[in-house]
Parts: structure tokens; C-alpha cells; sequence
């Protein structure tokens, strides 16, 4: 039988028994009461009975008084027994009577009719005939025998209601203790009943109970695995774009923007940094930050265990495991990966993360998660180093480092369409070495070099982050100045052109000296072309060529337009 099938049953037996204890009150007030009546009963006919004989008793009393004293006031009581015993008797004779009584009745009925017919004939000879005679009839006896024989007859009648009632008493306690008895085993059985179905009814709830944590553990299993498929889907999308936006970074320092800015977005309950080699590889940068990290800006190799290793190293935080050496304390107690970034075999920096689950299945995936990223990120950050130095070597001039006339070209277009459209100046400045060829003919091709590299790093030492310096051909230099009016630019020109002076080159046993002619132009005062401003700059240069070199030309102004 199925324990659900057992627990309504228990139920159902509970309720019938607890039904029949309800109604058994009502059956035991019923028969007592049915007892108490009948007992009422006995009680009434008993006292009937015991009033019939009184009666006749004062009655008796009453005619020998007046047989003696003759006086009529001794009849009174004698008038009122009589008046009386006609109600008595119809008392007596009315109800239900078993048939017993009904004879005991008829002849206490005849006795009694006799008894006072006896005691009429009494009175009227003691009142007709006098005391004499009166006596003479009494002594025959016949009055005391009627009312012996009443005597004897009524208490016999007592005596069996005397019985009857004490067994009614017997029989209403016997009523009583059973009734006690029956409620005490139905308790009884009731508490069992009770007990048993609290006992199905806790197994019951305890499957019950087993069934749902059941429903619930694969409910959140299943969510979970949602979850993470959903998190893995998040993932995998970000990190394509991530990987796509690095594609299209043109610097590393805009790679390290993009690695940041996925980073937090992929592993959002996770801090940390990025760091990369620097040229010298002596000592790496921090170059991303993301999250609540507060790792240092500059570290040396030995600092990271995953970079001595050149493989991941991962920490619990607890005070027994390996902890490397650039963790700031503020982390010192989380759980902490390192992963070297690692791209044909060159360790080009690397990435350490701190804060991530521990004790979950979730922490191997998500430490797996952040290795995968970092081999991605190794690979895409060493195209943008790639691409980066290729673009750098496409504007850059390799001797001097300045940038070459193409990206001049560019960057004067691109300039001059900005100051014409902010209302801003620009300026250009031209510069050319003095007697070149005689430098390279007295000291040598190199020495040349040598100066030519000196005069580069001095221009890039004196500029802006604005600022464009280019070498325009041979030893032709040119500096393109954003926001600056001629007259700025033309006392930079002359701070130049004395540093130039200043220059002492020491070439073997000689020492190697320079000076150049330049020659300033800017927009809006000689024109809003770059061709314009360019051939503003080489005539003022030329001009200082001619006016004796080293020193400085400003453009002449353009001659205004005649009006027509
Ligand atoms: P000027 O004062 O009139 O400018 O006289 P100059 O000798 O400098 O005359 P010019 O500008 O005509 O000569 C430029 C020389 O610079 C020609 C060339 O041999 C030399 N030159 C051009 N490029 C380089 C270079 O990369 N290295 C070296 N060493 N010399 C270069
Ligand atoms: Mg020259
Ligand atoms: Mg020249």
C-alpha cells in the first residue's frame, strides 16, 4: 500500500473515532436520563404508597379519639384522610403498572375501601348509638386487621420500590463507568491513530521534501549550466571583438587601452594589470589596469614568479604559497594568477589577475579562461608592435629619427586644414646646415651622419608634443609648428640656430662644428596652402643663404592683390 493511501486511511479512522467520542456524551446523557426517569418514577409511587398509608394512620387516629372523647373537632383529621385518599388512589392506579403491582394494588385498593368503610360504621355508631357501643364494635378487631393487613401489603410495595431504585442505581453507575471505559480506549486508540498518521504524514514529507531538493538541485544545475553557456557565449563574443579591436590598434599603448577595457568586461569580478617589456628589457611597464588593482607602474623580471617560470603561476593568497614579488599588499591575500605573455617564443610581457573564485569548479575555467585570453593577447599585441614599428619605419627617418617628407606631406595637409578651421596659426620652420658637402669632404661621409644626428636629437629635444619635426631631403630639415604665430615661431628659429652653434662634435682628433640658415613662414600671413607655406619657408631660407648663412629669414609678405 502507498504511504499516501496509508495517511487517508489513518485520517479516515481518526475521524470515525473521533466522531463516535463526540457522540458518545450523547448516549450516555441519553440512558442516564432514561434511568433518572424511571428512578424518578419509583421514587413517586414509592411516596404515593407511603402517603396512602399515613392517611389511613391519622384517619385510625382520629376515629379512636372521637370513639373515646366523642368530641367532633377529633374528626378532622379523619375528614381530610378521607377527602384525600379518593386522589391518592387514582395516582396509584394510573400509569403503566406491571402486573405484579396491579394485583398488590387491587387489594390494597379493597383493603383500603374496606378499612374506611369500617371506620364510616365506627363514627356513626359512636355518634347514633354512644361510646358503648362504639367501643363494643371496635373491640371486635376488625379495624386493626384492615389496617394490618395495609400495613404489611403498602410496605411490601415500599420495599420492592426500595429495591427497584437501588438497582437503577447500580445499573446508572454501571451506564457511567462504561461510558468512562469506552472513552478512555477510544483515546486511546485515537492517540495511536494519531501517532501512526504523524508518522506517514513525516514520511510523506520527508520524500516530499527529498523530491524537491531534488527538482531544485537539477533546476539549479541547470541554470547554472545556462549560466556559464550563456557567460562562455558573452565571452567568447567579447573576446572576438577585443581580438578584432586589436587588429586595428595602431600603438601599443592603444592595445593596452583595448586589453583593459575586455579585461574588466570578461572577468568583471576580477582586478588586475598588464605589463610589457620595455625596449631595454631590463624592467616592464604597466602599460592596463583594470578593476580595484593597485599593482605597481614598473616592475623588474625576477619580480613574478610566472616570468622566472615562463608559465603561469597561480597563488591561493594564503601566507604558505609562492607570492610574487610586485603584488601590492592591498592583494596580497587574494587568490592571484600570473600568466607570461608569451608570442614565438619571446616573453613579451605579462598579465597577472587577482581575486578569482577559489574552491569552485568555476575557478579552473575561469583561470583557463584568462590563459587562453593572455595567448590571444600575446599574439595580437606583437602584430601591433609589428604593424607599429612597420608604420614607424614607413614616417620615420632611420638616421635622424625625425619623421620623413611623406608624413610631412601628411601631417602639413592635415594641420593646416585644422588652423584654417579653428582660426588658429601655423607655422613652418626651414632649416638647412651650412657647407654640408664641405663637411662631408673634410671630415668624412660618417662625420656627416654624426651631425646630422646631432641636429635631429636637438630638434626633438626643443619641440612640443604638438610639434613636427621632419627631415625634408638631405640635410634639409623642417619644423612644423600647430598654434604658433610667426613671431613665436621666428624666436624659436633663432634659440635653434644658436644651439646649432653651440654644437661641438669631437671627430677623431678634430672638433666638428655646425651652423644652419633658416628660413620662417606660417599661415595665416603667407598663405593657407601647404605648397604656398612651403615655398614661403625655402625662399626665406634661401634668402638667408644669401644673406651670409647661419641665421634668420622670415618670409617677405605676399604682395596684395591688386583691386580690378
Ligand atoms: P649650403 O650652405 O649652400 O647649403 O651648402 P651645402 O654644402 O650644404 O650645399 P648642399 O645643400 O647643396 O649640399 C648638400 C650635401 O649634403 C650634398 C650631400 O652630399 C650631403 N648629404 C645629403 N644627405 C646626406 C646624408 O645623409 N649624409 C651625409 N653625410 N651627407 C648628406
Ligand atoms: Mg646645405
Ligand atoms: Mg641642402
Amino acid at each position: 500500500m502507498k504511504v499516501e493511501t496509508k495517511l487517508k486511511l489513518a485520517a479516515a479512522c481518526i475521524v470515525v473515532v473521533m466522531s463516535a467520542i463526540a457522540l458518545l456524551p450523547h448516549f450516555v446523557t441519553a440512558s442516564v436520563t432514561e434511568v433518572m426517569a424511571e428512578l424518578d418514577k419509583a421514587i413517586a409511587r414509592e411516596r404515593e404508597y407511603g402517603v396512602l398509608l399515613n392517611y389511613l394512620s391519622d384517619a385510625e387516629a382520629a376515629e379512636r379519639g372521637y370513639v373515646i372523647t366523642g368530641r367532633q373537632e377529633f374528626l378532622e383529621p379523619y375528614h381530610e384522610a378521607l377527602a384525600a385518599l379518593p386522589a391518592v388512589g387514582k395516582a396509584l392506579g394510573t400509569g403503566p403498572i406491571p402486573a405484579a403491582e396491579q394485583k398488590a394494588l387491587e387489594d390494597i385498593a379493597r383493603l383500603t375501601a374496606a378499612k374506611t368503610a369500617y371506620m364510616r360504621e365506627v363514627v356513626r355508631v359512636r355518634s347514633a348509638d354512644g361510646a358503648e357501643a362504639a367501643r363494643a364494635l371496635v373491640d371486635t378487631g376488625r379495624g386493626k386487621q384492615y389496617m394490618d393487613e395495609l400495613r404489611v401489603r403498602i410496605g411490601a410495595q415500599e420495599t420492592a420500590y426500595a429495591n427497584y431504585r437501588a438497582g437503577l442505581r447500580a445499573q446508572l453507575a454501571a451506564r457511567s463507568s462504561l461510558a468512562a471505559n469506552v472513552t478512555s480506549v477510544a483515546t486511546a486508540i485515537d492517540i495511536v491513530l494519531l501517532i501512526l498518521a504523524g508518522l506517514a504524514g513525516n514520511r510523506v514529507l520527508t520524500q516530499r521534501r527529498k523530491a524537491e531538493q531534488h527538482a531544485n538541485d537539477i533546476s539549479r544545475q541547470l541554470r547554472l549550466t545556462a549560466d556559464i553557456a550563456e557567460r562562455r557565449n558573452v565571452q567568447l563574443q567579447s573576446g572576438g571583438e577585443m581580438l578584432h579591436a586589436l587588429e586595428l590598434a595602431e600603438t601599443l599603448e592603444e592595445g593596452a587601452q583595448i586589453v583593459a577595457l575586455y579585461f574588466s568586461r570578461l572577468l568583471p569580478a576580477l582586478s588586475g594589470s598588464m605589463y610589457l617589456y620595455r625596449h631595454s628589457r631590463d624592467i616592464l611597464e604597466r602599460k592596463a589596469t583594470w578593476g580595484q588593482a593597485h599593482d605597481p607602474d614598473i616592475i623588474e623580471p625576477l619580480d613574478c614568479w610566472a616570468l622566472r617560470k615562463g608559465t603561469q603561476h597561480f597563488t591561493h593568497g594564503d601566507e604558505g604559497t609562492l607570492a610574487c614579488r610586485h603584488v601590492a599588499e592591498s592583494g596580497a591575500r587574494l587568490p592571484r594568477i600570473c600568466v607570461p605573455l608569451v608570442t614565438q617564443g619571446n616573453v613579451i610581457g605579462f598579465i597577472t589577475a587577482e581575486g578569482m573564485a577559489l574552491g569552485q569548479d568555476d575557478s579552473a575555467t575561469e583561470r583557463a579562461w584568462i590563459m587562453q585570453l593572455s595567448e590571444q593577447v600575446a599574439l595580437a599585441l606583437s602584430n601591433v608592435q609589428l604593424r607599429a614599428s612597420l608604420r614607424h619605419q614607413s614616417v620615420i627617418d632611420p638616421l635622424t629619427q625625425l619623421y620623413n617628407r611623406r608624413y610631412l606631406d601628411e601631417t602639413l595637409k592635415r594641420e593646416l586644414a585644422r588652423a584654417v578651421r579653428r582660426g588658429a596659426p601655423l607655422a613652418v620652420i626651414m632649416l638647412d646646415l651650412d657647407h654640408f658637402k664641405r663637411v662631408n669632404d673634410t671630415f668624412g661621409h660618417e662625420a656627416g651622419d654624426l651631425l646630422l644626428r646631432h641636429v635631429g636629437t636637438l630638434l626633438l629635444q626643443s619641440i612640443r608634443g604638438s610639434d613636427v619635426a621632419c627631415r625634408y631631403g638631405g640635410e634639409e630639415l623642417i619644423l612644423l609648428l600647430p598654434d604658433c604665430s610667426l613671431e613665436h615661431a621666428t624666436a624659436r628659429a633663432g634659440r635653434l640656430r644658436q644651439q646649432i652653434r653651440a654644437l661641438n662634435l669631437a671627430v677623431n682628433k678634430d672638433v666638428l662644428t655646425a651652423s644652419a640658415s633658416f628660413g620662417v613662414a606660417a599661415y595665416p600671413v603667407h598663405g593657407d596652402t601647404p605648397e604656398a607655406l612651403l615655398q614661403a619657408a625655402d625662399a626665406a631660407m634661401y634668402a638667408a643663404k644669401h644673406g651670409g648663412r647661419d641665421r634668420v629669414d622670415v618670409a617677405p609678405l605676399p604682395a596684395p592683390v591688386p583691386v580690378q
